[in-house]
């Protein structure tokens, strides 16, 4: 990879190299892409680098509507948060909430030092902080800082479904067409995705859907994406 110095100029002649290969491979994918989008997942995410959910999903541009923020916090009083969900609940009607937190998130590791960071991160991240405090003691007794980082990001994963799950829009969506909510976290070193339970997966919220013995098929240009009760696995075509 030349990533480097010249990582913009580098990045631009890998779009070229893209947008050639998947219009050799089919003419039709930029000009049906260009007529609109309708996404039938919603992923709230990190921002880390080393999780670009439509990548790490093995789907294509069109398939996952986003939000990403540094530590895949879920704030209600945040408006660039509400706003995407309201509108990929509301307007673009995605069948999917999907949650995802990560391993080895920088976020989680710096809620658990009491370094100051300075700037707005430090507020940014006090729910992240609260609910370490909340989980003091279960932390503390694990001994690998690696575990400790992803047990944060399980609870707040957890902690940010419930935020979702009392989200007006979300409730409606679940009442009247079946909307499915997932919590899931990314583990890097091995590039899957787990689900963690939490959400309608388990609750049996699933009145109206199109859910068979409680698997949902996301279906992309190049795979699909099956979501079961007990968890999420990709297949390609
Ligand atoms: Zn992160």
């Amino acid at each position: 990879m030349g990533i480097s110095e010249d990582s913009f100029v580098y990045a631009l002649s890998s779009n070229q190299a893209w947008a050639g290969y998947k219009a050799h491979q089919n003419p039709d994918f930029f000009p049906r892409l260009a007529t609109g989008q309708s996404p039938e997942i919603l992923w709230l995410g990190c921002s880390d680098s080393r999780c670009p959910e439509t990548v790490i999903l093995g789907l294509q541009p069109g398939d996952v509507f986003v939000h990403r923020n540094i530590a895949n916090i879920i704030s209600p009083t945040d408006i660039n948060t509400s706003a995407v969900i309201e509108y990929a609940i509301d307007q673009l009607r995605v069948k999917h909430v999907v949650l995802c937190g990560h391993s080895a998130c920088g976020g989680a590791a710096a809620a658990l030092s009491d370094q100051r960071i300075g700037g707005v991160l430090d507020t940014w991240l006090t729910p992240l902080k609260a609910i370490r405090n909340a989980n003091k003691d279960e932390l503390m007794a694990i001994r690998d800082e690696k575990a400790r980082i992803v047990r944060l990001a399980e609870l707040n994963v957890e902690a940010g479904i419930k935020v979702l799950m009392a989200n007006m829009t979300i409730q409606e969506a679940i009442r009247d067409r079946g909307l499915q909510v997932h919590s899931t976290l990314f583990d890097i070193g091995s590039g899957r995705i787990r689900d963690l339970g939490f959400g309608t997966a388990k609750g049996g919220a699933k009145r109206g859907s199109s859910a068979t013995n409680g698997t949902d098929v996301v279906r992309g240009n190049h795979g699909m994406l099956v979501f079961r009760s007990d968890g999420a696995s990709m297949h390609v075509q």
